[in-house]
């Protein structure tokens, strides 16, 4: 179980552990106020338990964090208010711990900041939680102040974790996705034809004589070449296909729901915008290409094998074409 929480994804973890930790302390405040006769807020006490046990079981089996944490946010936050109902001051204090969890149990900080100030103006607009107005402006003020922190806080968080799967997947020169996640999607796709038969091909191109084109216009000159070339294919393709950088000036698109003359049409507008782009001071660069329509049963890399042989076609035959 532990293992498993290690190695799940950060959000996951705080919606399960924020669960299973609110569920164990509130279970002796359940205990403590049946035992001294407040019924009413032994059973609300008990409920809230009951559902927050629910839920996280559901997230641990099903693994649906952004679900599972919203639905933690409306429990926690009713739980709060009807505690501060019931109870007065002391209930409020729990509102300060849902405020908080509201901004780190689901990453749509729209509805955490819209589920937050609802709640606070419920909390004000019933009234009853409070002993006097003096009592009730401290507490919206602490309380917003309290929303805005966290709100900062997680957004941050939010903007970092994005950023770091950006150059987790990506590389930074050409902008094309990496070759870790060439090999996720790749066997995605092999998944998704064995389930509904779509059918898929892998492009796989290499610039032709790039060693020229560093040697003699210099490795800065190169690096403009690779840059420039994914940017035209990245303008070029459709919304579907995935275009990644396999090594070096050698790229692979996987495009997706073609047929193979459809992925010889792209390949071939590939070769066609590539050669007549032309590039200040230089003679222009062409590349080959070699396409592989995916087989039933192939594994990945006999797959890919089959689209570099048709490469090594391609530059056989003279380069600056397409080979199936
Ligand atoms: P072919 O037509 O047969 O593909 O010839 P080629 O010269 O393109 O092939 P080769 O594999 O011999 O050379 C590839 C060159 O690409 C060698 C390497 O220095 C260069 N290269 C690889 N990665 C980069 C890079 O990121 N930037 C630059 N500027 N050059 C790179
Ligand atoms: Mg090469
Ligand atoms: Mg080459």
């Amino acid at each position: 179980m532990f293992k498993r929480l290690a190695t799940t994804d950060f959000q996951l973890k705080i919606v399960l552990l924020y669960g299973f930790f609110s569920a164990a302390i509130i279970t002796p405040f359940a205990v403590y106020r049946f035992l001294t006769g407040a019924t009413a807020v032994g059973i609300l006490d008990t409920c809230i338990v009951t559902i927050i046990t629910g839920i996280i079981v559901y997230g641990w089996k099903f693994g649906k964090t952004e679900r599972t944490g919203q639905v933690l946010v409306v429990v926690g936050g009713f739980g709060a208010l009807m505690s501060s109902e019931m109870l007065g001051v002391v209930g409020l204090f729990w509102m300060y711990v849902a405020i908080v969890a509201n901004f780190f149990l689901t990453k749509n900080l729209r509805f955490a900041t819209i589920f937050t100030i609802f709640i606070m103006i419920l909390l004000a607009v019933t009234g009853k939680s409070f002993a006097d107005a003096a009592q009730m402006w401290s507490f919206l003020a602490t309380g917003f102040l309290l929303a805005l922190l966290s709100f900062i806080i997680a957004q941050q968080y939010s903007q970092q974790r994005q950023r770091l799967e950006h150059l987790a997947m990506v590389d930074p020169l050409t902008g094309a996705f990496n070759r870790r996640v060439m090999e996720q999607e790749l066997h995605m796709a092999i998944e998704e034809h064995a389930r509904k038969s779509t059918p898929m091909a892998v492009i796989l191109m290499d610039i032709d004589h790039f060693k020229q084109v560093n040697d003699l216009y210099g490795h800065d000159k190169g690096d403009f070449v690779l840059s420039s070339f994914a940017d035209s294919i990245k303008q070029n393709t459709r919304q579907n296909d995935r275009f990644f950088r396999y090594g070096g000036e050698e790229f692979l698109m996987l495009v997706k729901n073609a047929k193979p003359e459809e992925a010889a049409a792209i390949a071939e507008k590939i070769r066609h915008t590539t050669e007549y782009s032309t590039k200040p001071g230089m003679d222009k660069v062409t590349v080959s290409l070699g396409i592989a329509s995916i087989m039933h049963g192939e594994s990945c890399e006999h797959w890919v094998a089959r689209a570099d042989a048709a490469m090594y076609r391609a530059k056989q035959l003279g380069r600056n074409r397409v080979e199936l």
